[in-house]
């Protein structure tokens, strides 16, 4: 066939149009990276346009929580863009759905939290967090009070603002990024900031101890506010160390600064409690949710305001007229219901309790498995969320060579096996975050294929 032909196949035509996020541009359009057309879920499985089926042990991207082909939200779906596909919620205008929802999320939520702003991602709700907590002292007659905090490896998303936020640096590289007032301080990731024989507690005072620090440096009346997530999620699954959080909240409240927790990916039951503020004793003063919300049938986020900050907002308005901000498809009525039937399922199977009972198995399997594993420099995790942090030498903590791509191959091997989990962005590290429905035998399953990829990459390095 001569060469002129256009495409027709689906990878071809992928190759040729799609322009993927995350992704080796010149590779994927050159075809010498493989690329997959997955074309249908059920439960805990997806499968791809070869037949091929695969346990999705990261639920897409740790989102679809209530598992894959759920007929309920499908049903709920079509019943709402039946009756009503789509009104602005602009100058007052609501749907029953997004009132339904807004007050079950309210009535789960930590103290004090008590109204919500509805976005379509979890980037477009961190943009509109910074705008409140901008607005909020902007209202309260303290304009010089802007910074905002995040810390290194934290991931708040993509866009110009919340890219900032995010404290990983392929986000930032080539993309002018991060832009002021954004400042990022200590990760609490003790298997690599910790000091030798120093205790979780004390790397949890230290990590204190730096944020206290570059508040005092920076000026405590210019930094407004302090953003994080519960469990380090893609800067690599790292629960904090013990007691991290009643620091950090001391020294926010020192200084008054605003507390935002991320919890897009640990809201709705992933560390085995409700949110991941009542994992950590977190009293947030923002909140943003988005993933495990609608378990990614259709994309929505929020951002769940406290009365504190509510009030202030109310005082905008008397000062200001209503509130200069606004999506079009905000508080979108099909979104919210695939939220609501989201929740029943959530609610209804108990898939919290799910994941704080099989979350424990999956964890337990895991340090049964990895602990002492040559390749292996630590096994952690809480709930549904856990990871493998893979290094070169265990007594001295040394990295693997960044150009030997071990992470990745492990997860290469692992798909080969197949069974999906993630090789993390930065780092040699192997992410587990199924969906909240998985069983024990899956975990088993999950835990033995992890166990067969990494001893064939620990093979293939001996031999290199
Ligand atoms: C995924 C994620 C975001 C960004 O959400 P998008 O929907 O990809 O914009 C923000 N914060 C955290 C913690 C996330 O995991």
């Amino acid at each position: 066939m001569p060469d002129a032909m256009p495409p027709t196949d689906l990878h071809s035509l992928d190759r040729a149009h799609v322009f993927h996020p995350s992704t080796h541009m010149r590779q994927h359009a050159a075809g010498e990276t493989p690329n997959r057309i997955i074309t249908g879920g059920k439960g805990v499985y997806i499968w791809d346009d070869t037949g091929k089926k695969t346990l999705d042990a990261f639920a897409g991207l740790y989102c679809v929580n209530v598992g894959y082909g759920r007929q309920e939200i499908a049903d709920a779906i079509h019943k709402q863009a039946s009756e009503l596909a789509y009104y602005h919620t602009y100058v007052g205008h609501g749907n029953e759905p997004v009132i339904r929802l807004s007050q079950r999320i309210i009535e789960k939520a930590p103290q004090g939290l008590c109204r919500i702003y509805y976005g379509m991602s979890g980037s477009d709700a961190n943009e509109t967090q910074i705008k409140l907590v901008w607005y909020y002292n902007n209202i309260l007659g303290r304009p010089e009070k802007k910074k905002i905090i995040s810390r290194w490896r934290g991931y708040h998303g993509s866009g110009v603002m919340t890219g900032s936020l995010t404290g990983l640096e392929a986000f930032h590289k080539a993309f002018d990024l991060p832009r002021a007032p954004i400042l990022h301080t200590t990760a609490p990731y003790q298997y690599w900031n910790g000091t030798p024989g120093e205790s979780s507690r004390d790397f949890a005072k230290r990590c204190a101890a730096d944020l206290d620090a570059l508040i005092q440096r920076e000026g405590p009346e210019t930094v407004a506010a302090f953003i994080g997530e519960p469990v380090l999620g893609t800067g690599g699954i790292v629960p904090p160390p013990e007691g991290y959080w009643d620091e950090i909240q001391k020294v926010l409240r020192k200084h008054d600064v605003l507390l935002i927790a991320d919890e897009v990916v640990t809201a709705f039951g992933r560390t085995g409690q409700y949110f991941g503020s009542d994992t950590y004793g977190i009293t947030p003063d923002l909140m943003t949710i988005a993933k495990g919300v609608s378990s990614g049938y259709l994309p929505l986020s929020g951002v769940i305001v406290s009365e504190k900050v509510w009030q202030v907002l109310e005082d905008g308005s008397d000062q200001m007229g209503p509130i200069g901000h606004g999506w079009t498809y905000s508080a979108h009525p099909v979104c919210a219901a695939a939220a609501n039937a989201n929740l029943d399922i959530v609610d209804g199977e108990d898939l919290t309790g799910n994941a704080r009972d099989t979350g424990a198995y999956l964890q337990q399997r895991l340090h049964e498995t990895f602990d002492g594993h040559p390749l292996v420099g630590e096994v952690r995790g809480v709930g549904l969320m856990a990871a493998l942090e893979f290094v070169a030498d265990r007594e001295k903590k040394q990295r693997f060579d960044p150009a030997q791509k071990v992470g990745p191959r492990v997860s290469a091997a692992c798909l080969a096996n197949g069974m999906m989990a993630r090789a993390m962005p930065h780092g040699d590290i192997l992410g587990f975050a199924p969906p909240l429905v998985i069983t024990r035998d899956e975990v088993d399953t999950v835990v033995a294929t992890a166990k067969t990829a990494v001893d064939q990459v620990a093979a293939e390095l001996a031999r290199e």
